[in-house]
């Protein structure tokens, strides 16, 4: 007996040898030939004749079988030219390429040559080759039928076209997925009773969606088919996500605040601007999240500059008014300096004790025993740090909410929750990194999201230009004579990349004696300690050099205002995400801030990014056109962080269908907590099969 779990290398007409085949396109048992649907389709539905093939160049035609005759084009060519007729007949050759076997005497053309006998009648799927010696069709697929009449398999229809792979051509693959649908779709679990109707998707039972989608009558039947088995497909992961998100939140907290207005006006005041509606609308939310009696879990998501830190630095007031301690983790030391600096501006007139705890300022013993009996005590009530927060020897009194600005991990969350500083934690996660809506509700399926869209009054957006070095150098040297500051950045290919390296090293020699002669100029590079790293950034920021040539990527975040001008070397080699995120370093005042980006854009993908470089400066846009042109998996690398991959469902085309599936996931799972009810069972199967690995938040066991 079959079952979805079947290994392939067990079925009839498989094997061994053909398993480890199919494995190279991800196919190991039975369930996923199922799942492996078409990379396209043919449409062969239209049939067409011989005259009419020559004005498409390219199609079905159906004809009556000649003469044939075999030539050798090489030594390892052969062709086999076969005359075909229809009554629009012009003289036209079907023609036939294949590979000789240099040491064997076989016939390649043998079971052509069978197939297409005199007087037969042939359906051909091919492509117009026309030349000198005549007209010719190059075959891409056959079927022979004895008489007119007889119906034909895979012509008259949509044909799928599957990925293959050296050794399997794709009429193997085509019978054996067929051979399998046939027999085994109907072992495939069915959750369509589960999911209330969504605009026009037919509900298909999964196995009517499988066999539509490989074997659709039409193409808009196929697309149907495909939402209907994505919307099964988003809805497991939707629950899975929500059963995740209700085991984090499942033990009420024990920290309460209340709104005492002892520091919170002081700090508004304070400020010399007003919130944007997108942050009030972000501090509504997390007020709100903190005065629930579950722990928050909140991802807050904004471009580079949107003002998430005074969003954060509110919260963070909220939980000081009430006695509780908090904690701000930054990726790196540069950073969260940075938001020590910030901060400890912003609280000047508030009297709460904050500090900077860094591998660097833990590093001497007096320093470090001062700071950790502070936290230990409860006196400092704000602690800004890197990981060495994180570290056994940190204790605090009462914390009870932690920040994390600039990680976006698929699951970075249990980590923070597994912490035992605090019983129950109030979270946020901060991040710049914009990605589209539905891709978030995937990647941060498990918390609760605001995005801040709006960037504060008064910017003036970026000018991006592509650009030649001469036009790019002078322009630098009018706004370096301004007092103004300029980035040059190089690409590093990869860690070992010794030539991105030493090419940065020589051009930031040669760039000082040149272009830059009568200015300071500064080098950062990837093999750099990161203390070193540090104190570049810091002595570039106190404007002790004007120019900082970088190899590697600036930091996220990092905060230089009088930086304006910004020159990308080989910016063909940078992902879109990349890019912005680089141009995200100026334009930081009201000042008009410029990028040049310097490279050869001769293909058709890097002109496309240039084009939306130079024409928007929205991240989120720029996000969605990346993930169009790369695909999820490559973006932030989220295939290592162990982002699901999709057999029928699409991260752009299927946004809608991922939103109804949340909602209708959340409902399910408030409902039915554990999936304990009968007719969840099968939801309840699947999920622990997909996804009780990835994140063993899931226990539905
Ligand atoms: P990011 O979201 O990248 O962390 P920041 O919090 O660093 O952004 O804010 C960027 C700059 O904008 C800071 O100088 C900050 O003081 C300023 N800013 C934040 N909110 C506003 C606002 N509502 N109006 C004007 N300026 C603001
Ligand atoms: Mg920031």
């Amino acid at each position: 007996m079959l079952s979805l779990d079947t290994e392939i290398q067990y079925l009839k007409g498989i094997g061994p040898r053909r398993s480890q085949l199919f494995a190279k396109l991800g196919i190991k048992i039975v369930e996923d030939f199922l799942t492996f649907f078409p990379a396209q389709y043919q449409d062969r539905t239209k049939i067409t004749s011989i005259r009419d093939i020559y004005k498409k160049l390219q199609g079905c035609i159906f004809v009556k079988v000649g003469k044939s005759c075999e030539r050798q084009l090489s030594q390892g060519l052969s062709v086999l030219d076969i005359e075909i007729f229809d009554n629009t007949s012009m003289m036209t050759y079907a023609r036939f390429f294949r590979k000789n076997n240099l040491y064997s005497n076989i016939d390649v053309f043998a079971t052509i040559r069978k197939a297409f006998e005199v007087g037969k009648f042939a359906y051909i799927y091919g492509d117009v080759k026309l030349e000198r010696s005549g007209r010719f069709i190059s075959v891409n697929d056959y079927e022979i039928v004895q008489n007119k009449v007889d119906k034909p398999l895979l012509f008259n229809k949509i044909i799928p076209v599957y990925s293959a792979t050296e050794g399997l051509n794709q009429k193997f693959i085509r019978e054996t997925v067929k051979t399998i649908v046939e027999s085994s779709c109907m072992l495939y679990p069915d959750i369509s009773n589960l999911i209330p109707r969504f605009h026009n998707i037919p509900a298909l039972q999964s196995s009517i969606a499988i066999q539509k989608i490989h074997y659709p009558n039409t193409l808009e039947d196929a697309e149907n088919a495909r939402r209907s088995f994505a919307l099964q497909e988003f809805f497991v992961l939707e629950c899975a996500l929500s059963l995740s998100r209700n085991n984090l939140t499942k033990n009420p907290k024990i920290q309460k605040y209340e709104i005492r207005r002892t520091l919170l006006p002081t700090f508004k005041n304070n400020l010399k601007f007003e919130f944007t509606r997108d942050q009030k609308k972000a501090i509504n939310d997390i007020f709100a999240d903190m005065q629930n009696i579950y722990p928050m879990n909140r991802m807050l998501m904004g471009d580079v500059g949107s003002g998430k830190t005074v969003v954060a630095l509110s919260a963070v007031l909220l939980a000081v008014e009430n006695g509780y301690q908090t904690m701000i983790v930054a990726p790196t030391e540069i950073l969260a300096e940075q938001h020590y600096l910030t901060m400890s501006n912003m609280l000047e007139d508030l009297d709460v004790k904050i500090v900077l705890a860094t591998s660097s300022t833990l590093k001497r013993k007096s320093e470090r025993e001062k700071i950790l009996a502070g936290f230990a005590k409860g006196d400092i009530k704000i602690a800004v740090g890197t990981h060495a927060l994180i570290e056994d020897r940190v204790k605090f009194k009462n914390l009870s909410l932690i920040i994390v600005d600039e990680q976006h991990r698929f699951g970075v969350m249990q980590k923070f929750a597994a912490l035992d500083k605090a019983k129950s934690p109030d979270i946020l996660m901060m991040t710049a990194t914009p990605i589209p809506r539905a891709l978030a509700m995937t990647v941060y399926g498990e918390m609760d999201m605001t995005t801040i869209t709006q960037l504060p009054p008064g910017r003036t957006p970026v000018k991006t230009y592509s650009s030649n070095e001469q036009v790019a150098y002078t322009d630098t040297i009018k706004e370096l004579k301004n007092g103004n500051q300029a980035y040059v950045v190089y690409p590093l290919i990869d860690e070992s990349d010794k030539l991105a390296l030493k090419s940065a090293v020589d051009e930031s020699e040669k760039l000082s004696q040149t272009w830059f002669k009568d200015f300071k100029v500064g080098l950062l590079h990837g093999k750099m300690q990161p203390s070193e790293k540090n104190k570049i950034m810091r002595n570039f920021k106190n404007k002790e050099f004007n120019v900082l040539i970088a190899t590697t990527v600036i930091e996220v975040g990092i905060d230089v205002p009088d930086a304006t001008i910004m020159i990308i070397q080989h910016a063909e080699r940078f992902g879109l995400s990349a890019l912005h995120q680089l141009r995200g370093r100026i334009g930081r005042s009201s000042k008009q801030s410029y990028v040049y980006l310097i490279g050869s854009f001769n293909n058709e993908t890097a002109q496309k990014r240039l084009s939306i470089m130079t024409s928007t400066s929205n991240g989120f846009k720029i996000a969605e056109e990346d993930l169009k042109m790369r695909g999820p998996g490559e973006l932030m690398g989220t295939a290592q962080h162990g982002f699901p991959k999709f057999k029928a469902g699409d991260l752009i085309k299927d946004a809608d269908i991922i939103e109804f599936t949340k909602n209708h996931a959340s409902e399910i799972v408030g409902n039915d907590p554990n999936l304990s009810k009968n007719e969840n069972i099968v939801l309840k199967n699947l999920i622990s099969k997909y996804f009780s690995h990835k994140t063993n938040l899931i226990n539905v066991g």
